[in-house]
């Protein structure tokens, strides 16, 4: 399986849009290389996971054929996370010329297929679009496709809806994509499977800072989720994990937050990063 991460960034961006703290002045100065934009990730270079209001730049920065795209599934429905004006350009009405017979299938919660489907009101005068169809997803169900299993399973981040972080599986590899969510409820890890994930993806939005609220982690919370996947059977030492997610009130630039995630055997996500697994 092959992951790309087009962005690692929270909600407002590195560096945030109208920021002037330390963090944002260094990473503007430092350029691309410290930059990161709303999180997502490509996989197979065919699903994609959240598409964020800078998936038209990451297109151009990353070179990507999103033609290809077979599927999107959405977290949930904060703006950072997705942007159904820009789902809209997959019509073939109008938009985009198109080299496929199948319409882009896009897998939410209640609240992201009505927020897709109002967009595409919005900008054509109705909800159907024969190129992009829209499912409704609840916890813990699962769907196949393109030699993938995902399951969704629930966050812990907004209680007006049902957030969602991901479970994606081939034959031979596993992956958690854990964003956004603070610790998940006890009898959620039950669910994950019983077996150690090759991959796994945490939410750390705070850093090194103390997590408020349960809605993100920060490294000390991602720590603690590992050692209740570990108790579970799905964390061992051969599992690689990537810290993503991070907002500028982390204060960290690549380096110091690689340096602190090094504490707890956590590698910290950069824009472009691609895993194989
Ligand atoms: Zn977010
Ligand atoms: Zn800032
Ligand atoms: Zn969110």
């Amino acid at each position: 399986m092959k992951i790309q991460y087009l962005g690692t960034a929270a909600a407002e961006g590195i560096p945030a849009m109208f920021c002037t703290c330390e963090l944002c002045r260094k990473t503007a100065r430092a350029g691309s290389a410290e930059a990161r934009c709303r999180s997502s990730v490509l996989i197979n270079d065919q699903i994609l996971i959240d598409l964020t209001p800078d998936i038209y730049y990451q297109k151009m920065r990353w070179n990507l054929d999103l033609s290809q795209l077979e599927a999107v599934f959405v977290t949930h429905s904060h703006t950072d996370h997705f942007d159904g004006a820009e789902l809209t350009r997959r019509s073939a009405a109008d938009y985009c010329k198109p080299a496929w017979e199948r319409p882009l299938l896009v897998y939410g919660n209640r609240k992201v297929c009505g927020f897709g489907r109002r967009s595409l009101r919005e900008e054509f005068g109705m909800e159907e679009n024969p190129s992009i169809v829209f499912h409704e997803l609840v916890p813990y169900e699962t769907v196949k496709l393109c030699g993938l299993t995902v399951t969704a399973i629930p966050a812990q981040h907004d209680p007006q809806e049902d957030c969602l972080i991901y479970l994606i599986e081939d034959e031979n590899s596993r992956f958690l994509y854990g964003n956004d969510t603070g610790l998940l409820l006890e009898e959620t890890y039950t669910h994950l499977g019983n077996k150690p994930f090759d991959l796994i993806s945490l939410d750390c939005t705070f850093g090194a800072r103390k997590a408020r609220e349960g809605r993100h982690m920060g490294f000390s919370e991602n720590w603690e989720f590992l050692q209740e996947l570990q108790k579970h059977g799905c964390y061992s030492k051969s599992t690689k994990v990537y810290a993503t997610h991070f907002s500028h009130n982390c204060g960290m630039l690549q380096q110091e937050l690689e340096q602190e995630g090094s504490k707890y055997g956590i590698h910290a996500a950069y824009d472009g990063l691609i895993c194989i697994i």
